[in-house]
């Protein structure tokens, strides 16, 4: 099978939503994006922890089949990162970040990860993010994430990033942030010239939307709505696992194609969907391929209209 090779942080989070609060739970970019992408592909993870992370949590991405070849073990702590919401969900507040042994982590790509075609670049450094691509040998499809935190203080590193990136994954406040445009069209336009074909904007409980410029430059624009939920306990690492199904799929089938890069969108949404319905990963532990499809099903149904037929005669002027 064919696989994927994300690099991102390892973390352990601490969160409060209005409907409870979690500590040293286990998260991270990267853990989030190969969970969700291993019901799809297999995965190959580059990234590190402390001496710290527990045996638990290894065991967990061992039996996803996780690659952790390129998981280094270092010493001293495990990266950490503690948010808050209110009852707008989309609102997050960053209370702390500690980078830990992120900080000095210099990664060297097991010989095995280096052949892959498909890279993600999950929320990280972007000096690292560029160090694991040059390290990969031909890539055929590299998806980015990032946030605000790099966007203000490592913008030109940022830059140097994305000019060997295909496909952007954001959110709105992001894509602002990135292109000082309000609007995501004027956004999307600045974006496709500093390199990526294709801005995939996250809207948190609006959907996404996904901007694509072909090889002969024409532009088109797909719109997916987030699944309707009743409950939603905690949206951290919906990103990740929107992220890990998007780039699950095309890797799994080996497609690039303007019909798979929709459909992509959609297992995006649906993983996201999953992962938000409790704290940590704990829904992305017990879901099975079977929900995942009967969700997929249920997307098609939720957006099909039919088109129209003329049901009054021409309106002449
Ligand atoms: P998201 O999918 O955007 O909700 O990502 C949430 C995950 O990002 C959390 O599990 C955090 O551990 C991780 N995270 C937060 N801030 C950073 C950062 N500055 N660098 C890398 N990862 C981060």
């Amino acid at each position: 099978m064919a696989s994927v090779v994300v690099v991102g942080s390892v973390a352990y989070d601490s969160v409060e939503t209005p409907f409870g609060k979690v500590e040293d739970a286990l998260g991270g970019a990267a853990t989030y994006f190969s969970v969700a992408a291993g019901f799809f592909c297999d995965v190959q993870l580059v990234g590190c922890v402390g001496e710290d992370f527990r045996d638990e949590d290894l065991a967990l991405l061992k039996s996803r089949q996780i690659d952790l070849a390129g998981l280094e073990k270092m010493k001293g702590k495990t990266f950490r990162w503690a948010g808050e919401y209110g009852y707008d969900l989309n609102e997050r507040r960053t209370l702390d970040t500690q980078l830990n042994v992120f900080a000095d982590f210099n990664p060297t790509l097991p010989q095995a990860y280096r052949s892959s075609d498909y890279v993600f670049l999950a929320n990280i450094d972007p000096a690292l993010q560029l160090r694991v691509l040059s390290q990969v040998d031909t890539p055929q499809l590299v998806a980015c994430d990032t946030m605000n935190y790099w966007i203000e203080d490592h913008f030109e590193t940022l830059l140097e990033t994305l000019k060997h990136v295909d496909v952007l994954l954001i959110n709105d406040g992001e894509a602002r942030q990135l292109t000082q445009e309000s609007n995501l069209i004027k956004a999307a336009n600045k974006i496709h010239q500093w390199g990526p074909s294709t801005l995939v904007v996250k809207r948190g409980e609006y959907g996404a939307l996904m901007f694509q410029r072909d090889h002969r430059n024409q532009a088109s624009i797909f719109a997916a709505p987030a699944f309707p939920l009743e409950d939603v306990f905690d949206p951290t690492g919906a990103g990740d696992s929107f992220a890990g199904g998007f780039m699950g799929y095309l890797t799994g089938t080996n497609r690039s194609d303007p019909d798979a890069f929709r459909q992509a969108i959609i297992f995006g949404s649906v993983m996201a969907s999953f992962n938000v319905e409790k704290f940590s990963l704990e829904r992305l532990k017990t879901l099975t391929f079977t929900e995942i499809e009967l969700r997929y099903r249920e997307f098609k149904r939720l957006t099909h209209f039919d088109d129209f037929a003329h049901w009054r005669d021409e309106v002449t002027t």
